[in-house]
């Protein structure tokens, strides 16, 4: 089914000194961004301002998300100098606020855990002021190795719900609602001084009432910041878009948001989980 890209979806992409600075540094350090891997539109825009969501632990994912353009493939062997190369970039970038995030790596028996927990200690060690945004897999619902990035204390972990619970089958079929569920809920009960943040994607088909539904379970795990954005079909093998949401309906879904008790929560067409993530951290800590 194809459905027309309204205007308010009609973004330029830029390149410009900064993001030809950017991709330079990352191809240098063997560095991989989801930027990139994910063909986000707001690359132009993240990239002039100096910030990138970094992808550790390879660029092939285990899972087979029906919307998602990372290459499913065999996963590459786990680059150990990759923890201190990031940490490099986070310096030479000169960033504020960091977001790691990762394929799922199932075949791994922490699921890369102990990976991002070295990424977090060797971004905090060279620089103690960075705050840190992880978003991670399920890991399979294993908690011993949630608890190795939760003892990290990022300031952040973010576990992407990515749609309502009667699209599972058909966009993260190998993902369980519940289980997502359950890693928010177990970071609080691990650190209650680490923020959650969980998002889903528009347009993949879900009702009103769904995403009603879904923003009150996150609120029962007590996720504190929520994001909405529109799904974009990244080729014809990918999920159909089934509907362009109008940003008035985004609009809509952020003041439901606010009034079930989200700390943040953004809502807008071409919003993606890491998109603004340093303002949105900083408003949340009133600095
Ligand atoms: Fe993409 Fe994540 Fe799904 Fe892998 S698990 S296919 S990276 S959304
Ligand atoms: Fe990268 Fe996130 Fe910006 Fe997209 S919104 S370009 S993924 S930092």
């Amino acid at each position: 089914m194809y459905v027309r890209k309204p205007e308010w979806l009609k973004v330029k992409l830029v390149r410009n000194h900064n993001s030809v600075e950017v991709e330079k540094l990352l191809k240098d350090l063997e560095l991989n961004t989801v930027c990139e891997e994910a063909l986000c539109p707001n690359r132009g825009e993240c990239f002039h301002k100096g910030t990138a969501t970094f992808m550790i632990l390879g660029r092939n994912c285990t899972r087979n998300c029906t919307f998602c353009n990372v290459t499913k493939s065999k996963p590459e062997p786990v680059n150990e100098k990759e923890p201190k190369n990031l940490a490099k970039a986070v310096e030479r970038l000169g960033l504020k606020h960091v977001v790691v995030t990762s394929v799922t790596r199932d075949d791994l028996e922490d699921g890369g855990a102990g990976h991002f927990a070295k990424v977090i200690k060797e971004v905090k060690n060279l620089n103690r002021k960075v705050t840190i945004e992880v978003l991670i897999p399920d890991f399979q619902g294993d908690e011993k190795a949630l608890k190795l990035v939760a003892d990290e204390k990022p300031d952040i972990i973010n576990h992407n719900v990515e749609t309502v619970p009667d699209l599972y089958p058909g966009v993260r079929p190998r993902a369980i609602y519940k289980r997502s569920l359950e890693v928010l809920e177990n970071v609080k009960k691990m650190d209650s001084s680490i923020l959650t943040k969980s998002g889903i994607m528009l347009g993949l088909g879900e009702t009103k009432e769904q995403v009603v539904s879904l923003m009150k379970d996150l609120r029962k795990v007590d996720c504190d910041i929520f994001t909405m954005g529109q799904y974009l079909q990244p080729s014809k093998k990918h999920h159909d878009v089934v509907e362009y949401v109008h940003p008035d309906v985004f609009d809509e879904y952020k003041k439901i948001g606010e009034s079930l008790g989200f700390k943040y929560v953004a809502s807008a067409p071409l919003v993606r989980s890491s998109y603004n993530a340093v303002e949105v951290f900083e408003k949340i800590k009133g600095k």
